[in-house]
């Protein structure tokens, strides 16, 4: 595979050199990474940067990958989110080794906490969570001791047992792990292990009403199915002495954490939490519609899974977090579906030409070739008659320097027909430009042109009559400005309003025969993908990127 092989040019990353190291020095024989989801939403651009590292590094080094879901918040997760996170990894083609949930450790993770509680190292709170703040200090000043932390061993062990049972109320009590209340590092004074929620769970329903915290249930997660090395984003830093501190007392298997910094994308948002927002406050269809940094938006839209593992792979992992132009991921979509993408003409924005000196009722048959990139990509045939659409932008009545478009005494090319000259303009009472008269040039049709006239022009065309109408959706970008979450106040007050526009187009007739998902060039228009809005009476057709590259042009 080429992504294969660009990898063994480029040197290690910093993950890949530890690894490295990890493995020569005889430290492990095989690796074991995890991409651990919460299922709290839609995966996004983010999480692919994520999946391509966890999974990619058990590409090139010995071991596999599991995914695990890490269903420890009940309130928010679904498994509607389960299935589609499952689904994307899988279109984006990597493999898990294990399916595995948090939920499934809930029993071994309460023995865990007893195992804490005997060893005189967690006590139950009774405090409220303003008075656990209160007492929890600052980065400067030490915290102080719950009244509640030198509870005797049995007390704790049987109001833990109530806890479980049912007997308290949410936040009524915690169970906290007792370290060190003047640590300097805030995580390690008597974190929160464990808090009363009675609520259903997607998977263990009403089974518990006593939910592990984050930092509880994550390494030892990683623990009990040998992980590695448990890779995450870089806020975690602080969590990673937690993370060491409970494996040590427990005298669990010793996972390691290391931190990369997280990859966030220009003029759009990429947080489950506010993109779930934009869906339910209905500022976009749904978590595929087009616009959205969703996996499955980005699939809805007609991004290749080529072109998102590829996109992820030139970023790479750092330590540093930036904001990545979605010009880098626009030209990785672009490149692919250069090579790939079967081309038609459409017209978006029509202009009727009539070719006076073709009969009127005449359909002649033209071949043109479905990909110039590849070779033997067949042909299909092109209706060409006496009246056409252009695009409106193909003409002009009184043309710029250098304009080799359409203009009144002008010669230009229709692509894969005829060159035709400009004889006429027709306007209504308004003035406007209605029609354009032209003759076509004798003996100049395309691969059997003998007329000895040279066109700068090509232009494409559709025929009025033969032609499909098609509703086509034009997307721009979801935010007005880069950095939207970054900005004063509510960031939905960025999003761009006019992030799309829906035209009717006319396109060539072999377009009937496109299915969902299929891509396509629309010539000199750009890359377009048929939508799972189509019918048989009306095609759809989403506007997957521009053909113009203002990435590459900017020198990236
Ligand atoms: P969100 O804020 O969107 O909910 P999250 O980090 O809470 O993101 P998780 O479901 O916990 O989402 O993420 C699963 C994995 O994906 C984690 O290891 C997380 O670090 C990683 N991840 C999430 N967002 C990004 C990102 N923008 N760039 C790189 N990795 C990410
Ligand atoms: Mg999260």
């Amino acid at each position: 595979m080429h992504t294969e092989e660009k990898k063994e040019e480029k040197s290690l990353n910093f993950l890949e050199d530890i690894i490295d190291t990890d493995l020569r020095t005889g430290k492990y024989d095989q690796i074991v990474t995890r991409f651990p989801p919460e299922p709290n939403g839609y995966l996004h651009i983010g999480h692919a940067s994520s999946i391509c590292l966890n999974f990619g590094l058990t590409k090139k080094f010995p071991g596999y990958t599991n995914l695990r879901f890490d269903d420890t918040n009940p309130t928010t997760e679904d498994t509607e989110y389960v299935e589609s996170i499952k689904n994307d990894i899988k279109w984006l083609g990597f493999e898990w080794k294990n399916e595995l949930f948090a939920s499934d450790y809930f029993d071994t993770l309460y023995g865990y906490a007893v195992e804490l509680i005997n060893k005189g190292l967690a006590y139950v709170d009774d405090s409220t969570s303003e008075e656990i703040a209160l007492l929890k200090g600052t980065p400067t000043e030490p915290g102080k001791d719950s009244p509640y932390r030198n509870r005797s061993i049995e007390e704790n062990l049987e109001l833990f047992a109530q806890m479980k049972a049912g007997a308290f109320p949410d936040g009524a009590k915690t169970l906290r792990a007792k370290i060190d209340m003047k640590h300097t590092n805030m995580l390690m004074r008597d974190p929160i292990l464990y808090r009363v929620k009675h609520a259903h769970h997607h998977r263990t329903g009403n089974a518990w009403c006593i939910y592990p915290m984050y930092d509880f249930a994550h390494g030892q997660s990683d623990s009990l199915e040998k992980v590695t090395h448990s890779l995450c984003t870089l806020e975690f830093m602080p969590h990673r002495e937690l993370y060491d501190w409970l494996i040590k007392q427990l005298g669990i298997y010793p996972s390691h954490q290391y931190e990369f910094a997280r990859r966030n994308l220009n003029y759009t948002v990429t947080s489950k939490r506010k993109l779930l927002q934009l869906v339910k406050e209905g500022h976009v269809s749904g978590w595929d519609d087009p616009r959205m940094p969703t996996i499955s938006g980005l699939r809805r839209r007609g991004y290749t899974p080529h072109s998102i593992v590829d996109f992820c792979d030139r970023i790479g992992v750092g330590k540093r977090e930036n904001m990545i132009d979605v010009g880098l991921l626009e030209f990785c979509i672009r490149e692919d579906l250069n090579k790939i993408a079967t081309r038609r003409m459409v017209v978006l924005d029509p202009l009727k030409l009539v070719i006076t000196n073709f009969p009127e009722g005449k359909v002649e048959w033209l071949t043109s070739e479905n990909n110039p990139e590849i070779e033997n990509s067949g042909e299909r045939n092109l209706p060409f008659t006496r009246e056409l659409y252009i695009e409106k932008e193909d003409f002009m009545e009184n043309p710029a320097k250098k304009y080799f478009r359409l203009a009144p005494g002008k010669m230009v090319r229709l692509k894969s027909a005829y060159i035709i000259q400009c004889d006429e303009v027709v306007k209504d009472g308004d003035g406007e430009i209605v029609q354009v008269n032209c003759s076509l040039i004798e003996n100049s049709r395309s691969g059997a042109d003998s007329s000895g006239i040279n066109v700068k022009g090509t232009l494409h065309w559709v025929s009025t009559s033969e032609s499909v109408p098609l509703e086509v959706r034009l997307y721009d970008r979801l935010f007005a400005v880069e950095d939207a979450a970054g900005q004063e106040g509510d960031f939905k007050e960025y999003l761009n309003p006019n992030s799309l526009q829906i035209v009717t187009a006319y396109g060539e007739p072999a377009l009937k025969e496109a299915t969902v998902g299929e891509g396509f060039q629309f010539l000199r228009k750009g890359y377009f993908s048929m939508d799972r809005d189509s019918t048989k009476d009306k095609l759809v057709f989403n506007r997957t990127v521009t053909l113009r590259d203002n990435w590459a042009k900017s020198g990236k």
